[in-house]
């Protein structure tokens, strides 16, 4: 689904070079996960843009599905950091807008955005305005927008970083579940360790900035029934520990 090849991207602002990723090469299979972590400005988001489309590798090759990426495509959804919506619109509007720019019908619009707003526990604040609602509840908004287009590339920029840590592991598994029964491709970025090797069926291990790869760890145990208790999810976060230079 996706192919990474030697990516490097420099921002060029008058006279100043930014080398924000060097040599990034990865691939993903169809109906996998991918979690990228790495330091704050190691260039996760700029990753991500690039496999959104919404910027082009200075050098190196980027193909989703065979095709360059085109932000245009609505195979693939964004969600991106502060979750992106609207103060000013209620939670069905937010949620139905992706829908609205497309063009869709008003009937249509609801027999679409009704069911996943309800499947995401959203039923009783259709109505409700965006700072009417905690955090988790705004995320959850932001995943049901994105669920309404049917992607089959679902790209999140740290959607949990700005939780506290219970409504974090509740939403991590709610991701699991949305990423496991929707037949999405998911690519997460994320600072947390443990977020990392719970979501991600391959983790790229990014370097201080220009990003490089410092491994790709593959979690084949991702999804499976009590895995955050197992051995096997502790010593993936220890090795990425030592990978990331955490020490404790
Ligand atoms: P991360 O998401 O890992 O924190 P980013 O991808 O946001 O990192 O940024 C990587 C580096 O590129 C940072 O040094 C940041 O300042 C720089 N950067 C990001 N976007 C731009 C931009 N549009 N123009 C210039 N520099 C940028
Ligand atoms: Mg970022």
């Amino acid at each position: 689904m996706i192919l990474a090849e030697n990516l490097s991207l420099t921002y060029k602002q008058e006279n100043v070079h930014i080398k924000a990723l060097s040599d990034i090469s990865c691939h993903l299979e169809k109906g996998s996960s991918l979690a990228v972590i790495g330091p704050s400005g190691c260039g996760k988001s700029s990753l991500l843009f690039l496999m959104a489309g919404l910027n082009k590798p200075t050098i190196g090759k980027i193909m989703i599905n065979g095709k360059e990426p085109d932000a245009a495509n609505p195979d693939t959804a964004l969600i991106l950091q502060d979750y992106g919506l609207f103060p000013w619109k209620t939670v069905y509007e937010n949620a139905s807008l992706g829908l609205n720019i497309r063009g869709f019908n008003k009937k249509n619009q609801r027999e679409i955005v009704i069911p996943i707003l309800e499947k995401l526990g959203l039923a009783e604040f259709v109505n409700h305005f965006p700072t009417q609602l905690s955090g988790g509840q705004r995320q959850r908004v932001a995943i049901a927008r994105s669920l309404a287009l049917k992607p089959k590339l679902l790209l999140m920029d740290e959607p949990l970083s700005s939780l506290d840590a219970l409504t974090r592991e509740n939403l991590q598994k709610f991701i699991l579940d949305v990423w496991v029964n929707n037949n999405l491709t998911l690519v997460l970025v994320t600072h947390s360790i443990e977020e990392a090797v719970f979501l991600g069926s391959k983790i790229l291990v990014m370097s201080d900035r220009p990003g490089r790869v410092i491994d790709i760890i593959e979690n084949p145990l991702v999804g499976s029934e009590g895995y955050r208790q197992s051995p096997e999810f502790h010593q993936i976060c220890s090795k990425l520990r030592r990978l990331l230079g955490v020490i404790n």
